[in-house]
């Protein structure tokens, strides 16, 4: 099966080793379609492991996901080859800033900054082939093609999508109805409250209100840094009394930091790898997608924080100030084309574009 993809934002998908000649990354490609698998095969309650735990081996069993991506003593179950029919290397602004300043710890005026790999570590754009061969002849090419039409329907492939790389199109769009099949086939009763899975994600696309027409480049790392300043604030100012009553004692400007790390990511310390993305700016910047998952039970809800709030306050803000063109959410009221499904069947249907709107 060849897949023709056509990159919208630049595509990253790994690091050249000394002396190598830099190109387009398997591994960064399958990172990210194991991951968006991972999230289907949960939300449907099979049975996908904790890849960070590694507990799958054929000696110990193998997982839905690990069946087919490959664990300990166990092969993949499909080849990826990448053709680059037309790549060159995108041009980004390096570093870039956000329109935004804060006051540090010293007190003094910073701005928010993002680094980027240098050439020839550079994201690729343009064109290229996806080759997808079945190694298994109980495994069809086809639900791999499903997964990256979906990729491509909602979010991005390959590596540091929190950094807007990997929104992709797809030149013939991709049956994906194998790859429900599938996941059906697979089906369980499984729940997974702390990690990524249907249940838990959210999918948007936001467009610049009427007034400000098409997105700069700065755009993503501003909202970037906004969604960050979200969980600076008490939730619940109650909960920032102690049991008698008495106000606690407030750190200034520090808020939740536990918390806006956990959703927001962080490069201090022990690295976070942010839960919520940020596309760049795509379809002649018109379009931005803002994506994430945020777990049900975590041990940084505190002064009222809790999920729904979280996902509530990022929504709000999306909505408030941009237009909102699509926010797609299970069970949740919030979802702008099929609110408070909990069949996760139904939900997937929709998804998955496999029927029509009404
Ligand atoms: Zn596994």
């Amino acid at each position: 099966m060849e897949v023709n993809v056509k990159t919208l934002t630049p595509l990253w998908t790994g690091g050249v080793e000394a002396g190598k000649c830099d190109r387009i990354h398997e591994t960064g490609i399958l990172g990210s379609l194991r991951w968006w698998m991972e999230v289907l095969v949960r939300g449907v309650g099979g049975n996908a492991c904790d890849p960070t735990e590694q507990k799958c081996s054929r000696k110990n069993g193998l997982c839905d996901v690990c069946k087919i991506f490959g664990a300990e003593g166990q092969k993949r179950r499909f080849r990826l080859e990448i053709e680059e029919t037309q790549v060159s290397n995108a041009t980004i602004k390096h570093p870039i800033q956000a329109n935004r300043t804060y006051t540090d710890k010293q007190s003094k005026q910073k701005t928010p900054t993002w680094y980027f790999p240098k050439p020839p570590n550079t994201p690729k754009t343009d064109t290229f082939t996806l080759k997808i061969q079945s190694l298994n002849p109980d495994f069809k090419p086809e639900i791999i093609g499903g997964l990256i039409q979906f990729i491509a329907d909602w979010s991005a492939l390959g590596a540091r999508p929190q950094m807007g790389f990997g929104v992709i199109e797809i030149e013939e769009r991709i049956d994906i109805q194998p790859l429900y099949d599938w996941l059906f086939s697979i089906a369980g009763s499984n729940i997974y409250p702390d990690l990524p899975s249907l249940p838990n994600i959210f999918l948007a696309q936001i467009q610049p209100k009427d007034s400000n027409p098409s997105f700069q480049e700065e755009d993503t790392f501003n909202l970037k840094y906004d969604l960050r300043q979200l969980f600076r604030t008490e939730q619940n100012p109650n909960k920032s009394r102690d049991e008698d009553g008495k106000p606690r004692p407030k750190k200034k400007g520090d808020g939740d930091k536990d918390l806006r790390h956990f959703i927001m990511g962080t490069v201090e310390g022990d690295r976070i790898a942010a839960k919520v993305k940020i596309s760049r700016s795509y379809e002649n910047d018109k379009l931005m997608r803002v994506w994430g998952w945020i777990p049900e039970e975590a041990d940084v809800y505190k002064n009222g924080w809790n999920r729904e709030k979280v996902v509530d306050a990022i929504y709000q803000h999306l909505a408030a100030k941009y237009t909102l063109h699509d926010w797609r959410e299970m069970n949740s009221m919030r979802d702008t084309k099929t609110p408070n499904i909990s069949d996760a069947k139904v939900f997937l249907r929709s998804l998955l574009k496999l029927q029509e709107d009404g």
